[in-house]
C-alpha cells in the first residue's frame, strides 16, 4: 500500500498544506524545529488516530487554533481509499470515503504504518511499558479483534482498579462485584495474551532472518514472552483464562491492600535473547540496535503476512544513527517494496548512492 496524497489543516506547525508522494522514496529535508517530524507525525495519526509522541492530542492542533483535520488517499487492494481524521477539542472523527464511523476501531487499520525512530533503538533496553506500547500498536493495527480486546480489557482494568481503591478504602464489601470483573478481564487478557505469544513467535521468525543478514553470524535470536499468568505449556486462550482467573483468586487479598490490578498483560513484558543471553543485560550497544532493527524490520514482513500489503515505513533521523552496514542492510530491504518517508538534516553520501529516484521534500516552518 502507499499513500498517495496528503493534506493538513492546523496540524502542528503546518496551516494549510497539500503533498503529493512516490510510491518508493520521499525523502523529507529540512533544519531543526521546521516540521519534519511533525510530517512523519501526521502520516502515523492519519493511519491510527493516535500520535506517536504524545497522548495529549491537544498539542496536535495548531497553536492558538480549535481543529485540525488530515486527508489523504490512500492506494490498496482492492481499490484507493480516502482517510480523513478531523481532531478538535470535541474529540475525533474519522471518515472513510467520506463516511463518518461510529467507531474509530473501524476506521483503524486501513492504512498501515510502521514508525522508526532514534527511540526505538532503546526499544531493547527501555522500560516494560515501551515494548508492550510497541506491541499494541503494531499488532493492533494487523488485528481488528486485538484492537477490540485491548480496548475492552482498558475499560474493565480501569472499573476494577477503582473497585479494588474502594474495597481497600473500605467503602464496600461486596466481593461478587469484583468477581465478575476477574472473570471479565481474565477473559479479554487471555485473548490478548494468546495472540502476543503468537505474533511474537512469527517476528522472532522474521527478526532471526534479518539478523543474520545483517550481522552474517550465526546468532540465535529468541523473543520471549514475560507473563505473570503460570507458564503453562499450554498456551490456548482458554489455558490462559484459567490460569488468569486463578491468579485473581488466590491474589484476592494483595490486589485489595494495593487497590489495583497486579496480574494480566498491562503488567507483561517481552525479553530478547541472543545466544540464550538476555540482550537488554549483556548485549553490546551493536547488539542492541541490530536487534531492535531487525524487530522493526520484522515488522513489515509480519504484517504483509497478515494483511497481504507491506506496510508504509516512517523513518524519522535513523539513518545517521546506524552505521554503514545498517544503512545499506535497511534500504536494501525498503527499495522497490516498500513506500518509505525519511526525515533528515542532509543526504549523506552514502544515501545518495543507495536511494534510486527518490522525491526530495525541503521542509521549512511548516512549508
Ligand atoms: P528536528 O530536526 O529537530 O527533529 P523537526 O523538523 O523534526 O526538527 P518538528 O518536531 O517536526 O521538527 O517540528 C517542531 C516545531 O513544530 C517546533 O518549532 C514546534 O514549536 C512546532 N510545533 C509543535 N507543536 C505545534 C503546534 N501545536 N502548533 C504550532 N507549532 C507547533
Ligand atoms: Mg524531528
Amino acid at each position: 500500500m502507499y499513500l498517495e496524497d496528503l493534506e493538513l489543516k492546523q496540524f502542528r506547525n503546518y496551516t494549510a498544506t497539500k503533498l503529493k508522494f512516490s510510491p518508493q522514496i520521499n525523502i523529507l529535508i529540512g533544519e531543526n524545529a521546521q516540521g519534519k517530524t511533525n510530517l512523519l507525525e501526521a502520516i502515523y495519526v492519519l493511519a491510527t488516530t493516535r500520535s506517536h509522541r504524545t497522548g495529549n492530542e491537544r498539542e496536535l492542533v495548531k497553536f492558538k487554533e480549535d481543529t485540525a483535520a488530515l486527508r489523504g488517499t490512500l492506494v490498496k487492494q482492492p481499490g484507493k481509499i480516502h482517510l480523513e481524521l478531523i481532531l478538535s477539542r470535541k474529540g475525533k472523527k474519522a471518515k472513510l470515503n467520506f463516511l463518518e464511523q461510529a467507531k474509530l476501531s473501524q476506521y483503524i487499520g486501513q492504512m498501515n504504518v510502521i514508525l522508526f525512530a532514534p527511540e526505538d533503538l532503546a526499544l531493547v533496553k527501555g522500560a516494560p511499558a515501551v515494548r508492550r506500547r510497541f506491541i499494541d500498536m503494531e499488532f493492533g493495527q494487523i488485528d481488528a479483534r486485538y484492537l477490540y480486546n485491548l480496548t475492552q480489557y482498558r475499560t474493565v482494568l480501569k472499573q476494577r482498579n477503582q473497585y479494588l481503591k474502594q474495597l481497600q478504602l473500605h467503602q464496600t464489601k461486596d466481593l461478587v462485584l469484583l468477581g465478575v470483573f476477574s472473570d471479565q478481564l481474565a477473559a479479554f487478557g487471555a485473548e490478548i495474551i494468546a495472540k502476543r505469544i503468537t505474533f511474537l513467535k512469527e517476528l522472532e521468525k522474521y527478526a532471526q532472518q534479518l539478523q543474520d543478514q545483517i550481522t552474517q553470524t550465526k546468532e540465535q535470536l529468541r523473543f520471549e514472552y514475560e507473563t505473570s499468568v503460570a507458564q503453562t505449556t499450554a498456551k490456548s486462550v482458554e489455558s490462559l483464562y484459567t490460569a488468569l482467573k486463578q491468579l485473581y483468586e488466590n491474589n484476592r487479598e494483595k490486589e485489595i491492600m494495593q487497590g489495583t490490578t497486579l496480574y494480566g498483560p498491562h503488567r507483561d513484558d517481552v525479553r530478547f535473547l541472543i545466544n540464550q543471553k538476555n540482550v537488554h543485560v549483556y548485549g553490546s550497544q551493536g547488539q542492541q540496535r541490530t536487534t531492535a532493527l531487525a524487530l522493526k524490520l520484522a515488522e513489515i514482513d509480519l504484517m504483509k503476512k497478515e494483511t497481504g500489503e507491506y506496510p508504509i515505513l516512517l523513518l524519522d533521523d535513523v539513518l545517521s544513527e546506524l552505521d554503514g552496514k545498517r544503512q545499506t542492510h535497511l534500504l536494501r530491504t525498503i527499495q522497490d517494496r516498500v513506500q518509505t518517508f525519511l526525515t533528515t538534516p542532509s543526504i549523506s553520501e552514502i544515501t545518495r548512492k543507495l536511494i534510486r529516484d527518490p522525491k526530495v521534500f525541503r521542509i521549512a516552518q511548516g512549508e
